[in-house]
């Protein structure tokens, strides 16, 4: 405040003198060409009259400056902490986004997120294979080796998966020991070579290695291709589902397709573990 005064002051007085500077030089000027004679009532109306009109004028002009230059520092630092706002809101809003999609044992997507990717990729008629895996004998090692083992089996499985597809691929955690991943723009025999894979890297996790020789992790995987009669995500899961629990009953630890229910060709048997 006092800062303002000061600035005001010595800006008013530096005007003013100015002003009464050109005044008297003017009315000297004057004078000199028209003869006309100095009396001290011009000195006196050279300083009095920018006294009198100018100090009040100027005050209130350089007062009204000051007051929008306060006004405008509000303003940066109000906008400054508006984006910081904006960017924290972002970032929340991210997060609950992905919390909200995600699991959080594995990171994978969560079944809900899922089935939004299959959704959209049967809207957007794409071609897609769903595969549909499925921990084997889950409760034995939860039952062997307790609950914490079994956790951390399923995070390997995960991690397994993940990496035996694309990036591109949506891969979710769709229950307790179930997991699905979509596979777009392949066809079936690229699908199935894929799901193969998959079996394969959860066969050779080193999770057995922490009780030698006591339990290998295998997944058996069902897989469906959307379109076809499969139009809707429960008709896809359905089709899959059906696949993997042949795969189960074929004895676990293996892939296997079906064609297209309209197309009423056999079940395509992939691989034995
Ligand atoms: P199958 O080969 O027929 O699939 O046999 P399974 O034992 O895997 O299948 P079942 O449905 O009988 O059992 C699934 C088990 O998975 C039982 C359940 O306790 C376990 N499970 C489900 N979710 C979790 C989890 O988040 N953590 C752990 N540790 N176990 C889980
Ligand atoms: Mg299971
Ligand atoms: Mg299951």
């Amino acid at each position: 405040m006092k800062g303002r005064i000061r600035t005001i002051v010595s800006r008013v007085s530096a005007v003013t003198a100015l002003a009464i500077a050109a005044t008297y030089a003017a009315s000297f000027i004057t004078r000199l060409f028209t003869g006309a004679p100095h009396t001290s009532v011009d000195l006196f109306e050279c300083f009095v009259i920018p006294l009198m009109v100018g100090v009040p004028i100027l005050t209130w002009l350089f007062d009204q400056m000051e007051r929008l230059k306060e006004a405008n520092r509000n303003l940066v630092f109000m906008n400054e902490k508006m984006r910081e706002a904006c960017r924290q809101l972002e970032l929340a809003h991210e997060i609950v986004t992905h919390t909200a999609g995600h699991d959080r044992m594995t990171g994978l997507l969560n079944r809900e997120r899922f089935t939004e990717y299959l959704e959209q990729a049967l809207r957007d008629g794409t071609r897609a294979v769903l595969l549909l895996i499925d921990a084997d004998h889950f409760k034995q090692i939860n039952d062997r080796f307790g609950h914490l083992k079994g956790d951390d089996a399923l995070v390997q499985i995960a991690r397994a998966i993940r990496s035996s597809v694309r990036r591109q691929d949506a891969v979710g955690r769709i229950g307790g020991e179930e997991f699905a991943v979509l596979l777009e723009d392949v066809s079936l025999t690229q699908a199935a070579e894929m799901a193969e894979r998959i079996r394969q890297s959860v066969q050779d996790i080193a999770w057995h290695y922490a009780e030698p020789g006591v339990h290998r992790l295998s997944v058996s995987i069902g897989g469906a291709m959307l379109g076809n009669g499969l139009d809707t995500a429960a008709a896809v899961f359905d089709q899959a589902d059906r696949c993997l629990y042949a795969a189960k009953r074929a004895g676990r630890n293996r892939v296997h397709f079906k064609v297209p229910i309209r197309e009423a060709e056999p079940d395509m048997l992939l691989k034995a573990g």
